[in-house]
């Protein structure tokens, strides 16, 4: 493997696990490694290691213990939470959701499509708000579901959860957001939101992949999407993944302890980054809103150039930082998220996402502020988009 000093802006794609976590982990590779439904001690011991990092996770969110099931990833969360709604509402084959959700949401709505069920994807404001008022009128008697995710992974713009969750409430429908990426950076409080379900993911929260959680409000009815033993009090089948289980409680400790460092000091290296970018280099944009946002992400338009080509370099000098999302990296197509936005194909296509993260410095922030200018305007030299622009401007 590559052991180059790394200079990590991608923390919306995955994070770090934190050695904390790689500590709480090690014993149940190592030594306690039962299975935490056998009847014997060695495995009952394990069991109760579950139920400590369950309870981690729960005050996390501030929830009951009881109200948290593990999963196998924050996609598995998203799936099994409409899932459920749609098997516990058989009457209702309608599913509220946006056009901005992340892929985990949007591909498997897609597929419920091909099932015969229906779909309306909201559209989303220039800034990537919602329009609240259309999401209410949206709401249908058979409306199984309203997903809404609640800070967009691409663009770090935060939706008015608390408000939609009250709607849906007065409604009498079912609310599933999508949290992934608000641990350590957004307090989060369950009481406070009023939604059913709520999703989370380990790897965005310095714990490993391969492990999620979602969240079922007491009363809200569920059945489960992975059918088998009776793990999870018969609401997930599979043997428990012990080991990741006890990284997401200590990881879920830390998230609570770093929030603060999160909103001052990683929100202030976020906000130097980007002004400098916006203000040292010609023809940038932010994309999304100013205000409501996440404190770590910042998503730039770089007009004339290809967002792959700017990747590209930023690796050869060790920097990471991605164009949409990982999960869609490779396609050709723009991202969902910022056509959805109303970007030109061609905007859309030269835009990049920073996400900083607790691990980040200030010395990060001045190496790639060093790197980033020389990259795009040797990038421009060669443009033939910018060379069409300027002929355009000379003869208007
Ligand atoms: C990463 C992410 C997911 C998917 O989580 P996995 O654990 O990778 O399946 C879902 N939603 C959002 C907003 C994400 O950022």
């Amino acid at each position: 493997m590559d052991q180059r000093k790394l200079f990590y802006f991608d923390n919306n794609a995955t994070t770090r696990v934190a050695p904390e976590v790689v500590d709480a982990i090690i014993p149940f590779l190592r030594d306690f490694w039962g299975n935490p439904s056998s009847a014997y001690q060695f495995g009952k011991q394990v069991a109760k290691h579950i139920e400590d990092a369950r309870a981690k996770v729960a005050a996390l969110i501030n929830a009951d213990p009881r109200e948290v099931i593990f999963t196998s990833c924050g996609t598995e969360s998203n799936n099994s939470a409409i899932h459920s709604a749609l098997v516990t509402h058989p009457g209702k084959r309608h599913i509220l959701t946006t056009a901005v959700e992340h892929s985990a949401n949007i591909k498997f709505c897609d597929y419920l499509v091909k099932r015969g069920y229906e779909v309306t994807f909201l559209p989303v404001e220039s800034d990537g708000s919602l329009d609240i008022h259309l999401l209410e009128k949206s709401i249908r008697p058979d409306t199984a579901i309203v997903s809404v995710m609640w800070a967009n992974n691409e663009t770090g713009v935060i939706f008015p959860i608390e408000e939609i969750a009250a709607i849906c409430r007065s409604k009498g429908v079912v609310f599933h957001t999508d949290a992934v990426q608000t641990p350590g950076k957004l307090k989060i409080d369950v009481a406070d939101l009023g939604c059913d379900f709520l999703s989370l993911s380990a790897h965005k929260l310095h714990a490993p992949k391969g492990i999620g959680m979602l969240y079922v409000k007491k009363r809200t009815k569920y059945l489960p999407y992975v059918i088998g033993g009776g793990q999870e009090r018969g609401r997930r089948g599979g043997t428990e993944n012990v080991a990741n289980i006890v990284g997401f409680g200590r990881a879920a400790e830390l998230a609570m302890a770093t929030l603060d460092d999160e909103n001052t000091r990683v929100r202030a290296l976020r906000d130097r980054l980007e002004k400098t970018i916006l203000s040292t280099i010609p023809d940038t944009i932010r994309n999304g809103s100013f205000d409501s946002r996440l404190p770590n992400t910042s998503n730039i338009a770089f007009d004339f150039i290809e967002a792959e080509a700017i990747l590209m370099m930023l690796d050869q000098v060790g920097i990471c930082a991605s164009s949409g999302s990982a999960c869609t990296t490779g396609s050709l197509d723009p991202s969902h998220v910022l056509t959805a936005m109303g970007l030109s194909q061609s905007r859309a296509r030269g835009s990049i996402r920073f996400s900083l993260g607790i691990y980040n410095t200030s010395e990060e922030v001045d190496y790639l502020l060093k790197h980033l200018p020389t990259i795009i305007s040797k990038l421009r030299a060669v443009s033939p988009a910018k060379e069409t622009k300027a002929e355009a401007s000379v003869t208007t």
